[in-house]
């Protein structure tokens, strides 16, 4: 099959591949390159947002009325496409995919006048206060008490694999105000600030050595009713309608680069002085990965089509949540594969920017054990692929 783009939209694609060639530094690329795990760190994420927000460009799912770019679905996607053959970092989800979106459909007037513009210019970093020590896949268990005290609401409990809390200044948090009756009628949304006294941050390192997730803990903390989104008790409906924006993903092109990447690998000579390219078995693999990725490139479309004629993801994100974890994972260990006894060599220096260590073993490899660890939790994080089965079981197939 052949897909074709209008005339319209390839002149936009060589917009965006003439901004990337203006703004895309070798340094930004390098620490896209170099990410052991799924979020790049906070200086370089910063520094990309910035450029992106003064080009205009930093919200391109947003409608335009609310600072975002207003591209149609055909432009996102060629954005997503070029940027990641460009060897461009992401830009963090917490504030511009998910908590952007939810105030979007669900905040009121107020709310959105405060915090999408701090969203955009990257004032504000935000991260999600979803699970807790007990309540990960069954999240309406969750538990973190908050007791009404006038204008304020009080937290008391624990908020745990907070992605970037140590660099957040926000968080939107799922709360229990109401213990009566099912589980999901007792959970408010709230928005917080992380400096509110009685928050503390503790690191959770991954197996890799990375830092990106925390626990969170909260010993009675103070928030303005007024920080509630939507309703009182009523903020289930929310968190489900921003689990869609988080769930959503695909990237095929990024997979495409990665196995490129793959191949290059294969055609040189590794340690032992063989050539993987010359294992019938690898370029199996090899072949087998190239017609998956093509067939995630067209769900993609055909999610897109589907889009395009609604207003939310719906449950199709969990369809691409889960095939993008798999695929992810599947290209790292075979990245491991083959960098061969390279990919044991552990050295977190080399991939610093700027450094001028050299990388023991081909430089596209430097981060493949880290993120062959850290790549093991896509398959959980944001939900794992084992709730994502149910939620398609359910409501695409009507199971
Ligand atoms: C790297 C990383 C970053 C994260 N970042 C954040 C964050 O920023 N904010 C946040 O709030 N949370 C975050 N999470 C938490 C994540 O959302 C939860 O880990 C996830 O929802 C799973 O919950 P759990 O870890 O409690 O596992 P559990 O729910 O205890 O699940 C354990 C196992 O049981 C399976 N299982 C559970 N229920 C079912 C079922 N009904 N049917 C079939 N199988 C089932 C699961 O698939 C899993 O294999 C992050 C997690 C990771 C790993």
């Amino acid at each position: 099959m052949k897909i074709s783009f209008s005339n319209h939209h390839e002149a936009f694609r060589e917009e965006i591949k003439d901004f990337l060639n203006r703004t895309l530094t070798d340094e930004l690329k390098q620490a896209a390159a170099f990410c052991p795990g799924t979020f790049l760190d906070y200086t370089h994420n910063m520094a990309w947002h910035k450029l992106l927000y003064a080009q205009g460009w930093v919200a391109p799912a947003w409608p335009k009325a609310y600072g975002g770019t207003g591209w149609d679905l055909m432009q996102r996607y060629l954005w997503t496409t070029e940027t990641s053959l460009a060897g461009a970092p992401t830009t963090a989800p917490m504030g511009l995919g998910m908590c952007g979106p939810m105030l979007i459909g669900h905040g009121n007037d107020r709310q959105k006048a405060h915090y999408l513009p701090r969203i955009l210019s990257g004032e504000d970093y935000w991260c999600q206060g979803y699970s807790e020590p007990t309540s990960g896949s069954d999240l309406a268990s969750l538990k973190l008490k908050a007791s009404s005290a006038g204008d304020n609401l009080i937290l008391n409990g624990s908020k745990i694999w907070t992605t970037h809390a140590h660099y957040a200044n926000r968080m939107f948090i799922l709360v229990r105000t109401n213990d009566a009756g099912k589980p999901q009628d007792g959970i408010t949304f709230l928005l917080l600030d992380m400096d509110s006294p009685g928050i503390t941050v503790e690191p959770i390192l991954f197996a890799s050595g990375t830092h990106e997730v925390n626990q969170v803990f909260f010993d009675n903390v103070y928030v303005p009713k007024q920080n509630i989104v939507g309703q009182e008790n009523q903020g289930w409906t929310v968190a489900k309608y921003l689990l869609e924006f988080e769930r959503g993903g695909g990237g095929a092109a990024r997979f495409q680069i990665a196995l490129n990447k793959l191949k290059l690998l294969a055609k040189s000579t590794n340690a032992d002085g063989l050539r993987l390219i010359d294992d019938p078995a690898f370029t199996n693999q090899l072949a087998r990965t190239g017609v998956q990725i093509e067939s995630i490139q067209f769900t993609e479309f055909r999610i897109m089509a589907a889009l395009s004629k609604g207003s939310s993801p719906g449950p199709e994100s969990s369809m691409m949540k889960t095939l993008s974890a798999d695929m992810g994972q599947h290209l790292s260990a075979l990245m491991v594969e083959a960098m061969g006894f390279y990919a044991s060599v552990d050295q977190p220096q080399a991939r610093e920017v700027g450094q001028n260590i050299a990388a023991i073993g081909p430089a596209d490899g430097i981060a493949a054990f880290s993120r062959y660890f850290n790549l093991r939790a896509s398959s959980i994080a944001g939900g794992s692929n084992e709730v994502q089965r149910n939620i398609m079981a359910k409501r695409v197939l009507g199971l």
